[in-house]
């Protein structure tokens, strides 16, 4: 079986003395879990922070982007080897907010998942669609050129490196999530599509979030789902017994 993996990405928030208090408070609710990988994604900012509070504990160290490159000539941009060195385990790649605010792209989603990969690093991947894409019955179309584009050129043993995270653009932030059916759709569709693209064994391993507003409320039913293998959680995350509860959820 896959092992559940609950991911907060906290965005744009947190200072440095919030990203304490949170991580204290939730850290305190979540040590007796051994059965879920947890993961925190502070911004770059509280990475040093929130890496020395975790230190030890089950939890892990993400960060919400990164560049492509080694180092170099490249203002306001963060490395591969600048995240393992804070103590990064995982990177956010992707994120539709990124997509959609700052210019990724399919093809800088990818050579990001390769150089992460190079270093050890797992990038968690995000794909989805939009409300307008949804309603003209392109969730599809949408979700398989994003995976043919953003995993091209990777190997099977690569692609088993990576947690995907579906993440449809009209539940993100915005309190309407997807059904369970819905999101499984799209994952079970997501799992035949790496079969196709790689093999059996590779689709079966590969581990798939949902993300869009899951609350404490919504979990459950969520993880339930045969092919749903964790979340990914914004808003919800922010709060130490919201995100606590999630990631002790009960399918
Ligand atoms: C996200 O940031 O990836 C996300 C799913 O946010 P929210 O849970 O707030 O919808």
């Amino acid at each position: 079986m896959r092992r559940p993996i609950i991911a907060a990405n906290w965005k744009m928030n947190c200072t440095t003395g919030q990203a304490n208090e949170l991580v204290n408070n939730f850290k305190a609710l979540v040590t007796q879990v051994t059965e879920v990988d947890i993961v925190l994604a502070p911004p770059f900012t509280a990475l040093a922070t929130v890496g020395q509070l975790i230190s030890g504990s089950n939890i892990a160290l993400a960060a919400q982007n990164m560049y492509w490159e080694e180092s170099g000539a490249y203002t306001g941009e963060v490395s591969p080897g600048m995240l393992i060195d804070i103590g990064c385990k995982y990177v956010i790649i992707g994120h539709s907010e990124r997509r959609a605010y700052f210019g990724e792209t399919d093809e800088t989603v990818n050579k990001k998942i390769k150089k992460a990969l190079e270093h050890n690093l797992t990038p968690i991947v995000c794909v989805g669609e939009s409300l307008a894409q949804r309603e003209n019955n392109e969730t599809q179309a949408v979700v398989v050129l994003q995976i043919r584009r953003g995993l091209q050129g990777l190997t099977s043993e690569q692609m088993q490196k990576i947690v995907l995270a579906y993440e449809p653009i009209w539940a993100i932030g915005t309190g309407k999530t997807a059904t369970p059916e819905q999101a499984n759709d799209v994952h079970h569709f997501i799992r035949r599509k790496l079969a196709g693209i790689f093999d059996e064994a590779t689709a079966s391993a590969v581990r798939i979030q949902y993300g869009g507003s899951v609350k404490p409320a919504s979990v459950d039913e969520l993880m339930a789902q045969s092919d749903i293998d964790g979340a990914l959680v914004g808003g919800a995350a922010l709060k130490a017994d919201s995100f606590a509860r999630i990631v002790k959820f009960e399918a």
